[in-house]
Formats: structure tokens, C-alpha cells, sequence
């Protein structure tokens, strides 16, 4: 596992407990975690100002992604280190199952032919469908 502290440091940010106990949790998750079950999580130690502000702050130094699931179901995920080597530094597509509510990653999915000149820096929307577990 990356060092959590590390992370948080290099991108600029002071270190604080809430800062490390909810990277940690969100790198330990190995995927996106559905906001309201990160709200039910730290609702002992974080209020939810607080925790808004950090994951705000988070995705404005690109440690973690936030993007919308079905439903408008808001997803956090740690973008790792190992996937920088995609020409879109991190970024993924999702797909999401509509029977099993499943999400998946889509790392070697690209979005290819877009319009002579333009540029995606950034997937925000998630991919609606069946899974091959579902029939
Ligand atoms: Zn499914
Ligand atoms: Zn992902």
C-alpha cells in the first residue's frame, strides 16, 4: 500500500487525521465507494462539512476521482499511482450493471474517435448496462 501520508503531502495538502483515516479507507476499498456509505462510515469522527471539504480537496489535487453513478449516486475513487501510464493520467471509464448495481472499472476502455479537436481530460459519467454475471 502506498504511504497514505506521502500521498496527501506531495500533493500539498497538510496532513490530519480525518485526511488519513478516510485516504486510507477509500485506498483499502480497492474501487468507488458510494458517498453516503463514506458518510455512514466516518459519521462518528467527520461531520460532513468536513468531509465534503476534504474530498473536495482531494479531487482538486487528483488523488481521488469523483464522479456520478446511476441514479446520481455520487462515487469517490482513489486514483492510483500505477495507472498513470494512460494517456488520460488515471482516468477510467465506469460501467455500472443495472441488475446487480455492480460498478466496474473499465481501464483499458478508451474513448476513441471524438470530433477533430477535441480533448478529453476527464470521464465524469458512468456507462449503464448488464454485467456478464447478469442475464
Ligand atoms: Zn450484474
Ligand atoms: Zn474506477
Amino acid at each position: 500500500m502506498q504511504d497514505v501520508r506521502e500521498v496527501i503531502k506531495s500533493a500539498g495538502l497538510r496532513v490530519t487525521n480525518q485526511r488519513i483515516a478516510i485516504l486510507e479507507y477509500l485506498i483499502g476499498s480497492d474501487g468507488p465507494v458510494v458517498l453516503h456509505a463514506l458518510h455512514k462510515k466516518f459519521s462518528d469522527t467527520v461531520n460532513r462539512i468536513t468531509l465534503y471539504r476534504i474530498l473536495n480537496d482531494f479531487e482538486e489535487k487528483k488523488i481521488v476521482k469523483l464522479f456520478f453513478g446511476q441514479g446520481g449516486q455520487k462515487h469517490i475513487e482513489f486514483i492510483r499511482a500505477e495507472k498513470n501510464g494512460s494517456h488520460l493520467h488515471g482516468e477510467h471509464l465506469h460501467f455500472q450493471c443495472k441488475r446487480c448495481d455492480k460498478l466496474f472499472c473499465l481501464d483499458d476502455v478508451e474513448v476513441k474517435n471524438l470530433p477533430e479537436g477535441f480533448n478529453l481530460s476527464s470521464a465524469q459519467s458512468v456507462l449503464v448496462g448488464k454485467c456478464d454475471k447478469c442475464d
